[in-house]
């Protein structure tokens, strides 16, 4: 993997590259994960793509949250 710009990393930035998948939590630039994009289409995310921690997902009536413990809450 190369950087387009070396050293530039935002600190605190919110929309980091996911690394893993958030439905099986495998490395997410190892494998397919075309069947778990289909099934996150309708289910929530089981694990956090930062952190792989398990997220804790609470069903909602607008749809659901889910929660990393390390990383807060993501919704939709
Ligand atoms: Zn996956
Ligand atoms: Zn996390």
């Amino acid at each position: 993997m190369t950087a387009p710009h070396d050293g530039a990393v935002t600190p605190g930035a919110t929309r980091a590259e996911p690394r893993y998948c958030d439905r099986c939590g495998e490395p997410a630039a190892t494998g397919t994960h075309d069947g778990c994009a289909r099934a996150r289409a309708l289910e929530p995310p089981r694990y956090c793509p930062a952190c792989r921690r398990r997220l804790v997902v609470q069903v909602v009536p607008t749809g659901w949250t889910a929660h990393c413990a390390e990383h807060g809450a993501s919704i939709g």
